[in-house]
Parts: structure tokens; C-alpha cells; sequence
């Protein structure tokens, strides 16, 4: 893509961000269908003068990530709706100066595990209570799933679950949670602790959908464990990619050019093996 005068500004902010995938699948996305943008890194330290930049550079559009999601809100001109309830912004479209927050997260999981399974009526077990897993339990129970909260801190496990209307289970009781789905959000499994897995192999039951929302490495031993278990195994790619789609139908209206998403996380997590 040829950059000029005309060449829209996007970005990602979170702290550290240098690793992350976003500006992959957005650069991919802008070239696929020749929207003159480029999407970059920033790791601000103040969330007062980022956004005042956003509006003088005429920064078109920004993703949110860790540890930002919750601190930028105050910022923003307006929320929209289901970004309101969850609580959490990980997406901000910047229309002429008035930055309006949403979250795509939840709709990005969403749309993961719908690829697989019918979700209204089904039972899941939620692994995690920091803000991912606000944002999935919240969708989940919009979509009618009878959710229980497994996570190592019980207070706030407990608070999770009294919000969302769903059920406390501590993390050694796990045994007690049953599921259809089970969704694991806390970065236990990633590259830091690869060997590590929270939820023990005898809770994952043949035919359970079970998804990790870490996607560095790409098969975490939770999933490898619910592959040799029969269960249908999710990585946390998906969620990225969709996620990232709804965020740049948010800022361009047009239809997002999945495939070349997906192929161009592909070619960058191949990178991450040869490593
Ligand atoms: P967060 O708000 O910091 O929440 C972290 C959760 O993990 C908390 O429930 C915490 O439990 C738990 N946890 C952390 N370390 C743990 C450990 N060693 N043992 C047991 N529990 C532990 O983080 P988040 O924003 O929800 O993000 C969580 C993960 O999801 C990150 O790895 C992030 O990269 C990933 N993510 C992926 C996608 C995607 O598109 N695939 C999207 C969003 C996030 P306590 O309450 O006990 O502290």
C-alpha cells in the first residue's frame, strides 16, 4: 500500500502492545480491500494526552487493549450499548472529533463458538473473571447459556457472577461445574506458562466445545488435552480475527475481507514457530 497525504491513521494502544497481531490484521485488511490507512503500535502513558492526540492527529480509529480498557472510558464522548453493560471499550471510532467507544471482544467470541454450536440453551463453564471473561459471560447470558464463573480468586469470582447472574465455582471444586461449553480466559497456558493448565483433564467430557482465548501458543495443553479427549477444540485465533473484523466494520462500514485475515495471522503465528 502506497502511503501519501491522503493515508488514514489507526492504531492500537495497550502497554506492552509490541507483540501484538492487530496492526497484522489490520494492514492486511486495509490492503485487501484498498483503503489508503495505515494501522500502527502505541504504548501511551497517559490516557488524557493519547486521547487528545487521537483528536489532533485525526487518528480515525483505535483498538484498546491490556491495561486500557477500563481507564479510557472517561475519555470517550459516548458508549455504545453493549459496551455500557460490559464495562469495557476495546474499540474507539473517532467521527470528527467524537470518540465513541465499543466492544467487539464479546461479539468476537461469540462468533468463534457459533461457527461450532447452536449456543442458546447450552451450559458453560467460564474459566477467568477479569475483563474478557465480563465480556463473554455478559454475551453468553444475552444469548440465554446458563453460565458458571470458575476462577482462582474467589471475591472476585463471586462479584463476576453475582453481575451476570451466573454461578461461583471455585477453582478446586471444578470438578462440581458442568458444561457444554468451556471457555478458559486467564493467560494461564501462554508462552510464559505453556506447561500450565487450570481446568484438570477429567472435567473435559467427549463432545464438549472448549475454547482457550490465549492463541500464543496456538495449541495450549488445555487444548491439546480436550483434543485426545474428543472434545472440539477452539483456539483464541478466531476470537482475534473476529473480533478485529467487527472493529473494522465499525470504522469503514464496509464488509470485512475475512480471508485475507485469517490467511495473514496464519503466515505471522508460522513466523512464531520458526522461532
Ligand atoms: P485480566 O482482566 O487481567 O484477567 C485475568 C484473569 O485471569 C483473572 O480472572 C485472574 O484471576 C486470572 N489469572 C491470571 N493469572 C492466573 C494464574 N496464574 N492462575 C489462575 N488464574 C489467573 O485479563 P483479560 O483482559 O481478561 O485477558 C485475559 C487473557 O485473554 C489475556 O491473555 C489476553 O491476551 C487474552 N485475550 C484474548 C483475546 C482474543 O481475541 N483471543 C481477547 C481478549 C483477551 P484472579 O481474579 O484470581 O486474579
Amino acid at each position: 500500500m502506497k502511503l501519501d497525504q491522503h493515508t488514514a491513521l489507526y492504531g492500537v494502544i495497550g502497554n506492552p502492545v509490541r507483540h501484538s497481531l492487530s496492526p497484522t490484521l489490520h494492514n492486511a485488511a486495509f490492503s485487501a480491500t484498498g483503503i489508503n490507512a495505515v494501522y500502527l503500535a502505541f504504548e501511551p502513558s497517559d490516557m488524557a494526552s493519547w486521547v487528545g492526540a487521537m483528536r489532533t492527529l485525526d487518528i480515525k480509529g483505535a483498538s484498546v487493549t491490556i491495561p486500557f480498557k477500563t481507564s479510557v472510558i472517561p475519555y470517550l464522548s459516548e458508549m455504545a450499548p453493549l459496551a455500557r453493560r460490559i464495562g469495557a471499550v476495546n474499540t474507539i471510532v473517532n467521527t470528527d472529533g467524537r470518540l465513541t467507544g465499543y466492544n467487539t471482544d464479546a461479539i468476537g467470541a461469540l462468533r468463534a463458538l457459533e461457527e461450532v454450536i447452536e449456543v442458546p440453551g447450552k451450559r458453560c463453564i467460564l474459566v477467568g473473571a477479569g475483563g474478557a471473561a465480563r465480556a463473554i459471560g455478559l454475551i453468553l447470558k444475552e444469548k440465554g447459556v446458563a453460565v458458571s464463573i470458575v476462577n482462582r480468586s474467589r471475591d472476585t469470582g463471586e462479584r463476576l457472577a453475582r453481575s451476570l447472574g451466573a454461578r461461583f465455582i471455585s477453582l478446586e471444586a471444578v470438578d462440581a461445574a458442568e458444561g457444554d461449553i468451556l471457555i478458559q480466559t486467564t493467560p494461564v497456558g501462554m508462552w510464559s506458562h505453556v506447561d500450565q493448565c487450570l481446568v484438570p483433564e477429567r472435567v473435559l467430557r467427549q463432545g464438549m466445545v472448549v475454547m482457550d482465548i490465549v492463541y500464543r501458543p496456538l495449541a495450549t495443553r488445555l487444548l491439546r488435552m480436550a483434543r485426545a479427549r474428543g472434545c472440539t477444540a477452539i483456539s483464541g485465533i478466531p476470537m482475534l480475527v473476529y473480533q478485529a473484523a467487527e472493529q473494522f466494520r465499525l470504522w469503514t462500514g464496509i464488509d470485512p475481507p475475512l480471508s485475507h485475515m485469517n490467511k495473514a495471522i496464519k503466515e505471522a503465528l508460522k513466523q512464531d514457530d520458526l522461532h
